[in-house]
């Protein structure tokens, strides 16, 4: 059985369902009414929605997570505790990001920008597109960048107000109101996956979106990837869908010998892009050092580089 192909099957099968009955339209419009799901003189009933359907009857975002997970342990109940801050017990949260299917549309980069309301020039998580080889064997690639949610994070232990910490489900969190804003966390990030806040003047960083996955849902970048190049699920649970495809395809990771151990899997990265990321350069960078070399000022607030006055 070819695990692979069945997994990412499992994994779409929401959005082919809801592009089922998107394509349906075009049955609607040749066909009868009443097979799709209006009334037989093909006029649309109150309720219905664009397709003729009653919206009950589309599959609702994340339907495949869902499944795998029943959504009905979710959700912040007294019996939790306070989920924000411990997370899940037993489950170990990470994204696999299939680089074959990745168009570099930059939807997910837009998504999380609107759930977790990023000002400009910063972001959560963010699609490099990147030229590689030497003209004219040139080919293009894109390599969808976030936090890699570390087994081993190097961001924590030198934060010196205690702001940031790692749920019992793996998610690295942090505390908006204990962080100063140091800069200590995004320097010891090997990932540049940490950023200063303009607005909030703060660390800040992909969260997987725990606010949603805390509900039962997906990331919103996974939720929004056009290509499904984004898949999210629980690494100790091997009936996962995105489980049995890190088990069974042949997975690759981000800089493998930080020894950070990232929670986000990639397939399809080329070993210059796996150790040499791509992406805006942190104080963390080699880019950095080299701009630090030539004399050049880094607004790690702005992403921008400036020279010295
Ligand atoms: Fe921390 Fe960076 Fe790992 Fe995220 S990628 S957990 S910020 S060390
Ligand atoms: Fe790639 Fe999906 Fe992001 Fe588009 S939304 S850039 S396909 S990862």
């Amino acid at each position: 059985m070819n695990l692979s192909a069945q997994s990412g099957c499992v994994a779409q099968s929401g959005r082919r369902n809801f592009l089922g009955k998107a394509l349906g339209l075009t049955a609607v419009t040749i066909g009868t009414a009443a097979a799709a799901g209006g009334d037989a003189a093909g006029v649309k009933q109150p309720g219905d929605d664009a397709f003729g359907d009653t919206p009950q009857s589309l599959t609702p975002a994340g339907t495949d997570f869902e499944l795998a997970h029943d959504r009905s342990v979710y959700a912040y109940t007294a019996k939790d505790g306070d989920l924000a801050k411990v997370g899940f017990e037993g489950k170990r949260w990470g994204m696999l990001i299939d680089l074959r299917k990745c168009v570099g549309c930059q939807a997910c980069t837009a998504a999380c920008k609107f759930e977790n309301n990023i000002p400009t020039g910063v972001f959560r998580t963010w699609v490099p597109d990147v030229e590689l080889g030497t003209y004219p064997d040139t080919k293009r690639a894109f390599l969808p960048r976030l936090c890699n949610h570390c087994e081993r994070p190097s961001c924590i232990e030198v934060c010196p107000a205690g702001a940031t910490w790692q749920r019992k489900d793996g998610i690295v969190e942090i505390d908006y109101d204990l962080c100063w804003g140091c800069g200590a966390c995004v320097n010891a990030c090997p990932y540049d996956a940490r950023f200063i806040n303009p607005i909030t003047k703060t660390a800040d960083k992909c969260t997987f979106c725990s606010q949603r996955v805390d509900q039962g849902l997906l990331p919103a970048c996974v939720e929004t990837c056009v290509g499904g190049a984004r898949q999210f699920g629980d690494l100790n649970d091997p009936n996962d869908p995105m489980t049995r495809q890190v088990l069974s395809d042949v997975i690759q990771q981000l800089k493998p010998g930080t020894g950070n151990e990232p929670r986000v899997f990639y397939i399809g990265l080329t070993t210059e892009l796996q150790n040499n990321p791509p992406g805006i350069p942190t104080l963390w960078s080699k880019e950095q050092q080299d701009m630090d070399r030539n004399d050049h000022d880094w607004d790690i607030a702005t992403g921008k580089e400036s020279d010295h006055v």
